[in-house]
């Protein structure tokens, strides 16, 4: 039942969240993330947009199937085939929700449109409609509607709810509203549109202007029932609102809000090093509530009042966001049982067959090093384990680099199908010289457009873990690698993200080149 008091939250990491430059989630990744969004009690997943792929289709259908607790969403535009795809996908879901969204900005119905707002009313009527005979939640959204003329909200807004549509959403597309006048807008909207009792006002705010979260929680006070956001804040350009920080804001100064949410708050760190590991896109330190040092006292005398009262410096708990450290760290000695314990504490959810997979990793991992930390077992699941080999993959036989200065070469024999791929390069470094000897060894030569490699901790024995990112004609993939050979975890990660554009490709149904050659071209 609908609970005036109450905000509900609604996730879009797996859709706007992931139309981040860079970002591409294979399914399985998207299916771990949905898992712990589920455990953190939000209310709506926002799945994907299933007309824009057979990939993304996919992905909301898996979601819709295995993910229970929670409203699945998929996003349409206003276009027949988009809504048919959309409650298509989301058949087998527990709770199934529409999105349709249709631009309501002159810029936008001028130019990109190229509809009158009499055609746009229209559109909107007939795709809430449609979307309603499949299911009985569906969210009706304003594109761009902060630089919309609020007259014409108001009309479209009713339009929809008399069609049918239990959700409107006021969306600052493009990050250029201002908190007041913000909440101006939305308060005007639901006066002027009067919804029916149960429909529920909402907004999705962006960071343009680093005032996404202000945005969303000023629309809050003005009688918004449901927050947009996502995970880290992560989306496109600056960002969307970070959920996160929307619901700690409403939980800390309840005493203000006067409102209640339904998230299970102590799930905010694990689902935050699980976005930011599986997307690529890391959490900068000082990033509030789930940055590495949002509760460091580092300062004398603010530890000196921690010390003696923790209120002093601090307006919520580390344990509240389920940021704690690891109490022990695990090594040679340490079971199945206590390992399959640290993942679920870490936010991830394996069926029986990946943590057999997974431990044999560990164990093999423990052979190189005494303590294993939470670092190197969250790298050993995403690289390892949620990795989706494609068919036809690649794989990594043999290297051998050699170094002096300013010079480095390399030779590398890879494997696919059971045949043997092998070249060697040169470069200014080992990484380089190797990168070389693969594209010459497949015969296949991407873009490397993003490079970074990190310690798991911080210790001489941590695994190098490298993120590479490659495009390819139009299409782009992330690899990851860790191990404790950080040139080793280069070419793994190069490797994975080459099958990774394998995959992406034959999705969009795009041909990458000739196939490779078999070439002894040593
Ligand atoms: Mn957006």
């Amino acid at each position: 039942m609908f609970d005036p008091n109450r905000v509900i939250f609604f996730d879009t990491t797996l859709r706007d969240g992931e139309q981040a430059a860079g970002v591409n989630l294979n399914a399985a990744e998207k299916l771990q993330i949905a898992k712990q969004l589920a455990k953190l009690k939000i209310e709506v997943i926002e799945a994907g947009f299933p007309a824009a792929s057979p990939g993304d289709f996919n992905c909301v259908k898996t979601i819709a199937r295995e993910v229970r607790g929670v409203t699945v969403a998929g996003l349409a535009r206003t276009k027949e085939g988009d809504i048919r795809a959309a409650a298509q996908a989301l058949t087998e879901a527990e709770h199934a929700r529409i999105h349709t969204f249709i631009a309501t900005s002159p810029l936008h119905m001028t130019h990109k449109l190229k509809m009158t707002p009499e055609q746009v009313v229209s559109e909107a009527r007939s795709a809430v409609k449609l979307a309603r005979s499949f299911v009985d939640e569906v969210e009706f959204s304003a594109e761009d509607a902060s630089r919309s003329d609020i007259d014409f909200l108001i009309r479209i807004f009713k339009e929809a709810a008399a069609a049918g549509a239990t959700i409107l959403n006021i969306p600052d597309t493009v990050g250029y509203a201002i908190p007041d006048q913000f909440a101006q807008l939305v308060q005007a909207i639901i006066t002027g549109v009067a919804a029916p009792a149960g429909v529920i006002f909402s907004c999705h705010t962006h960071d343009d202007l680093g005032l996404a979260v202000a945005n969303s929680l000023a629309a809050v006070r003005a009688g918004v029932r449901q927050v947009e956001g996502t995970i880290n804040g992560m989306g496109e350009r600056g960002g969307n609102a970070a959920l996160e920080e929307v619901v700690m804001s409403l939980k800390t100064r309840a005493d203000i809000f006067g409102l209640t949410t339904g998230l299970e708050t102590t799930r905010l760190y694990p689902v935050s090093r699980l976005v930011a590991r599986l997307s690529g896109v890391a959490v900068p330190p000082n990033k509030a509530v789930v940055g590495a040092n949002a509760f460091a006292h580092e300062a004398g005398i603010h530890q000196h009042g921690v010390l003696a009262n923790r209120e002093t410096y601090e307006i919520m708990r580390a344990e509240d966001v389920g940021s704690v450290p690891a109490v022990m760290v695990l090594g040679k000695h340490s079971g199945r049982h206590a390992f399959r314990d640290r993942l679920e504490t870490l936010g991830y959810q394996l069926d029986d067959d990946q943590v057999t997979r997974a431990f044999e990793t560990f164990k093999r991992l423990c052979d190189d090093k005494k303590d294993v930390t939470d670092g190197d077992i969250e790298a050993i699941i995403s690289d390892q384990v949620l990795a989706i080999t494609p068919e036809h993959s690649f794989e990594l036989k043999a290297y051998a680099v050699g170094v002096g200065a300013g010079l480095a070469t390399a030779t590398v024999v890879i494997l696919r199908d059971g045949e043997e791929m092998r070249d060697a390069g040169t470069g200014n470094g080992p990484v380089d010289a190797a990168y070389n000897a693969i594209k010459r060894a497949i015969n296949f030569y991407p873009t490397l457009e993003n490079f970074s490699i990190r310690a798991t901790s911080p210790r001489s024995d941590a695994l190098g873990e490298t993120v590479v990112e490659l495009q390819f004609g139009g299409v782009s993939a992330q690899g990851r690698g860790a191990e404790t050979d950080i040139v080793k975890a280069s070419i793994t990660a190069y490797i994975n993200a080459v099958n990774r554009l394998y995959t992406q490709a034959a999705a969009r149904d795009i041909k990458l080149l000739a196939e490779p050659l078999n070439a002894n071209r040593c």
